[in-house]
This record gives structure tokens, sequence and C-alpha cells, in this order.
């Protein structure tokens, strides 16, 4: 059944769920087509045994990113500080004890969303109208039919609409969706070659009962050259009733079963601080390379490569198609603020 809706939004991350947010305070429709079966996109949040809200994705933010802190205050969601009080290490070498550092005090702060990043996606969702945004609806197809267009599912829905805004990862665009008439062929060689932030990257959170680290005077903060974690931080909640921490594993580590993971990580914290750190509530980490992210072939020479290539912000199809998604944007590409900045920016077209 052929639907018509004046925008289609062509993914529910962050940029997708702003930017259909930003619409309904134009009364533009809009229907949003999420692949997965959830929203969010690189945004998520899960919760440990014990409760404590857990950030596989996005985590920090700051006061230069005035786009996200106006809308966390516009739907008044609160932030609190990156816990970095305390001794922090340095491994540089495996067989040398760690370095240890102060981080100063006058730095500008980190930030965290108060209940977890997810709060942010949560509280959008629910200001959105339920009927225009669904899941499991993986975009294959666009074609222009005259003054509309015509999106395919691959469940075989068709769904019609005045304008397409895409907001999932350019080389996803590329590598997943047949165009008709096809996109010029300039435009497909510079899809395909605007780096995805942090695909590839891999995540963990740990959750323990008690923050012994904090205890015994260190900030948790952890970098390394030689341990499977390569950078590790506080992950205590705002209210300071749920402990953990979370990072980043080395690239390497993607070739190791999660077990294996789990275990050269306890590994390294047992020999930095103790005993207490082999028996967390829990442990999980999260590979970025699923369909939803990866377009499995990067040719990528540098990080943020082509983000906010001018071609990013062109109509296409007599100006019935549009770009958006961080990658698109020309601040903060990559980042969440990028992505409410370019959501801010397509909504202008409009
Ligand atoms: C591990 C990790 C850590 C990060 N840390 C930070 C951080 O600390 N601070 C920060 O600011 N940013 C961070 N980021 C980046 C931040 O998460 C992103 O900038 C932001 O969430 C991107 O939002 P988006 O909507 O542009 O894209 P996405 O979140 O990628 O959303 C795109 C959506 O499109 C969907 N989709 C894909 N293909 C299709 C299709 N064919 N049809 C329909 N839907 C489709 C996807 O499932 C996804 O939900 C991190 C990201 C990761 C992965």
């Amino acid at each position: 059944m052929e639907k018509h809706k004046q925008v289609m939004i062509i993914g529910g991350g962050l940029s997708g769920l702003s930017l259909a947010y930003f619409l309904s305070k134009k009364k533009i429709s809009y229907q949003i087509l999420e692949a997965s079966s959830r929203f969010g996109g690189r945004i998520q949040t899960i919760s440990g045994k014990l409760e404590t809200p857990m950030e596989l994705g996005a985590t920090w933010f700051s006061d230069l990113h005035q786009a996200l802190m106006g809308l966390l205050d516009e739907l008044e969601i609160g932030k609190y500080p990156q816990y970095s009080k305390g001794i922090s290490l340095f491994q540089t070498k495996s067989f040398e004890p760690p370095q240890s550092f102060n981080v100063p005090e006058s730095e500008t702060p980190s930030y965290r969303i108060v209940g977890g990043t997810q709060q942010l996606i949560q509280k959008l969702v629910g200001l959105l109208d339920p009927k225009s945004i669904q899941l499991n609806k993986k975009v294959t197809g666009i074609e222009e039919l005259g003054d509309k267009m015509r999106i395919s599912t691959a469940d075989g829905g068709l769904y019609v609409s005045s304008k397409v805004v895409l907001t999932i990862p350019p080389q996803l665009v590329n590598s997943q969706i047949q165009f008709t008439p096809d996109l010029p062929d300039h435009m497909k060689q510079l899809l395909s070659s605007v780096q995805t932030w942090m695909e590839g990257a891999i995540k963990f959170v740990l959750e323990y009962p008690e923050p012994f680290w904090r205890e015994s005077g260190y900030s948790g903060m952890l970098y390394s050259h030689c341990g499977i974690i390569a950078e590790m931080y506080d992950h205590t909640n705002f209210e300071e009733s749920k402990f953990g921490f979370t990072g980043f594993l080395s690239g390497g580590a993607a070739s190791y079963s999660q077990e294996t993971r789990k275990e050269f990580v306890l590994g390294q914290l047992v020999e930095l601080m103790g005993e207490k750190a082999s028996n967390p509530s829990s442990y999980s980490d999260k590979i970025w390379t699923d369909e939803f992210i990866s377009a499995g072939s990067q040719l990528i020479q540098r990080p943020h490569q082509n983000n906010g290539h001018p071609s990013l912000h062109e109509s296409y199809c007599k100006g019935k198609l549009f770009f958006g998604g961080t990658e698109t944007s020309t601040e903060y590409s990559g980042y969440m603020e990028g992505a409410i900045l370019s959501a801010l920016n397509v909504s202008q077209k409009f």
C-alpha cells in the first residue's frame, strides 16, 4: 500500500529523529523508515545486571556542542561531568609499570547524559507520532516519479513522498539503495569515499557493585599502548549509585571471541587495579561493523575523509532528494553535534 507524506526520512538515528522533531514543529508531515529493530543507530545504551546504564555507542560531549546542549535543554534532559578526579594511568610498555597523572581541573569538561545517551533518543521518539516512525524497514530503492519520490523497502513496502532525506552513513547509501534514475557518477564515487565515524570501533562496558578504584584514589581513566584496553573511563551513573567503566578496545581485539576479549580486559585491570577488578557484575562489548553502519569495504585514507563535502549539501532529483546525517555536517561531523546540525540544516530547506 502506498502512503503519502511530505518528507520521507531514511534512518532513525539521532539525525533522522531530530529532523522529524524539527519538521513536526513546522507542521510538516514526515515518515521515518529505520532498518533495524531499534531507534538510535550509533547511540545504544544497555542496562547491566545491576541496572547501570552503559554506553556501547556515543557517550561524551562538551560546551562546544551548542546544538546538542540546546536540544538537551529544550527536552529537559540533564547532563553531568565525566568523573576524572584522582590518579589516571598511562601504560606505554607491557614490561614497565604504568605512568600516573592527574587531569587538570581547569580543562573543558566532558559531559554525559543523565540516565544514559538513550534518554535523548527515547525523549525524541516519545514526541513523535508513533504512526510516522517505523522499525524493521530497510530502504533498498528510491525512484523519481514526476514530482514525487517512491521509496521501496526490503520487505516489499512502498511509500510515496514529495521529498526524501537520507540520514544513513553516505557509504550505505551507495551500497544499499538502488536509485532510478541513477545518481550522478561523481556522487556515487564521493559516497563510497565518505568516512563513517566509528565504523569498526570496539566499545566495552563493565559494571561493578562498588567503585573500588575511586575508594583507592583512582579516576578510572586509563590509556594504554600495550594492553587490549586502549582507553577507559569511569562509567558511574549521575546518582553515584551504579558503578563501572567504559572505553575502547584496540583494533586487533576484533579477531578474538567475546569471551577471550573479556578475559584479556579483566587480566589488564587486575594487573593495574588489583583482585577486586576480577569479578564484575557484567561485561559487554560491541564491534561496530554490522549492516546498519558498515558497507563492508572502507576505501578510506583518513578520519572524517570527505565529511561535510559540498556535494552532500546539494539536492538531487530536481530538488526532491537531500542528504543528512552526521557525516554531512561541515562542523563536528561524526559526532552527535554533527547529527543535530545536519538535521537543523536540512529542516531549514523545507
Ligand atoms: C562506539 C561509538 C562511540 C561514539 N562516541 C561518541 C561520543 O562520545 N560523542 C559523540 O558526540 N559521538 C560519538 N559517536 C558518534 C555518534 O554516535 C554519531 O555521530 C551519531 O549517533 C550519528 O547519528 P546519525 O543519525 O547521523 O547516524 P546513525 O546513528 O548511524 O543513524 C543512521 C540510522 O540509519 C539506519 N539505517 C542504515 N541503513 C538503512 C537503510 N537502508 N534503511 C533505513 N535505515 C537504515 C541505521 O540502522 C541507523 O539507525 C560514537 C559512535 C560510536 C559507534
